[in-house]
């Protein structure tokens, strides 16, 4: 078979890279282990903001201002291919045009919110900052200390999207071969339990799964966060929680809240807490994160009467510093990873940089998701403190100091 590139793994990074080499006319396979959206990208609440886990402040602090907002372009323009893709291939995924709403639990996240407007401000970026009395004018709840709000920004529903993206590149004549996992990679072979495929090149965008595959076992792991929709809600409703339109909101805690209103009418509640965030298994306990759901709305509008249809847990692929990874094997330069994605944009982003890689050599973030980069807390430490300890600590570092 004569075919130049594999990509492995079918969500939102692997179908971004497949689709830009099969543009520039590269034969490109793609395999997924099981479905397309079968990982975190068909489990989203399908916030597409450049904003995901790592601020625009917090760059700003790290990386001054030029690189900052290169790194902000870049997750952008993840955001701009998939809004793209929605047009081009006129997908039917529940596009919802909605601000994003960025929201304070308490007086010192309030100081955090006011360091991402000024950020945002700084950099050219649109911006409005709501003290706590005004916020009430926008969402319904007297519960939160202040807000800032931007636009161009949308929700979807990521599986509809996954899918369709599929089929449109299989339309478009792009072999993509569904239940076929990646067994091993030896040399620029791909071994799957159907056949072998070889290639000049293989794109690995597993994101949290790259660990099982047996590369960057310190440098990936994942956060779970749990969502729960519910029984759709009235206009008035609607209308009480988002008096001036609506947006999708999160909140400043380091293992925060978020909601959005779905086209049907429901709202999509996600969270999660320290302990199951950071386990190292899949939990199913959805009883415990329904109740935790419904109580977090509920304190924050008490008057809203609302019912859970469903609740689901989902895992991500993180980094320590909720940058994103990528970088060839250490000994096999065939081989480029994408992972720690943390975000639908960033995972497009990724999967586009690793196609022109190959088109164009492009390398200028290279050594800014280098799994060889700095990390606060190294690998020694890492085993000493263990994975999931490593990586809460890790996490509040990157948010907070
Ligand atoms: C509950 C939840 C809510 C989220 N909400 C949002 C949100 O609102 N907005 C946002 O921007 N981000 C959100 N995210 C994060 C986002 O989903 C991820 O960062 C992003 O989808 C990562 O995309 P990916 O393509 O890199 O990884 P994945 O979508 O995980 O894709 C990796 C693929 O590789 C496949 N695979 C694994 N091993 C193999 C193998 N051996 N061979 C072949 N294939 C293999 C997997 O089956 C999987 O399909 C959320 C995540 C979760 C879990």
């Amino acid at each position: 078979m004569e075919t130049t590139v594999v990509v492995v793994g079918g969500g939102m990074a692997g179908l971004s890279c497949a689709q830009r080499l099969h543009a520039a006319g590269v034969p490109v396979v793609l395999i997924e282990k099981e479905f397309c959206g079968a990982g975190a990208s068909g489990k989203t609440s399908g916030f597409i903001t450049p904003d995901s886990e790592i601020e625009l402040s917090s760059l700003l602090k790290t990386y001054g201002s030029k690189k900052a907002k290169e790194i902000w372009e870049f997750v952008r323009s993840g955001v701009d291919g998939i809004r793209e893709n929605i047009k081009r291939y006129k997908i039917s995924c529940d596009i919802q045009v909605q601000d994003s709403l960025f929201v304070a639990n308490n007086s010192s996240g309030f100081e955090s919110i006011k360091k991402e407007h000024e950020a945002r401000r700084q950099l050219g970026y649109a911006s409005t900052l709501y003290e706590k009395e005004e916020l009430e004018e926008v969402l319904g709840s007297g519960d939160y200390f202040g807000a800032v709000r931007y636009p161009e920004t949308f929700g979807i529903n990521s599986y509809l999207y996954c899918q369709a993206l599929r089929d449109a590149l299989v339309a478009a004549g792009v072999p993509i071969y569904e239940g076929t996992a990646c067994e091993r990679i030896e040399g620029a072979t791909v071994f799957t339990a159907g056949g072998q495929i070889s290639v000049e090149h293989i794109i690995v965008c597993g994101d949290r799964f790259i660990p099982d595959m047996g590369a960057l076992k310190k440098e990936v792991y994942h956060v779970q966060t749990f969502l729960g929709i519910t029984k759709p809600l009235s206009s008035l409703q609607i209308k009480k929680i988002f008096p001036d339109g609506e947006m999708m909101v999160w909140d400043t805690d380091l293992v925060y809240n978020y909601f959005r209103v779905t086209g049907d009418q429901r709202l999509l509640i996600g969270g999660g807490d320290l302990l199951y965030t950071y386990a190292r298994q899949l939990s199913n306990n959805v009883a415990h994160f329904e109740r935790r759901l419904k109580n977090y709305i509920h304190g924050k509008f008490p008057a809203l009467d609302f019912e859970i249809d469903t609740v689901w847990p989902g895992m991500l692929g993180v980094s320590k510093d909720l940058l994103p990874i990528m970088g060839p094997d250490k000994n096999n330069k065939k081989i480029w990873y994408v992972g720690a994605a943390t975000g639908l944009p960033w995972a497009a982003a990724l999967g586009v940089y690793a196609a022109e890689k190959i088109l164009i050599g492009r390398k200028e973030f290279d050594r800014d998701f280098s799994p060889e980069r700095h990390f606060a807390i190294g690998p020694c430490a890492q085993t000493l403190l263990t994975t999931p300890v490593t990586y809460a600590l890790s996490h509040g570092i990157a948010k907070y100091l």
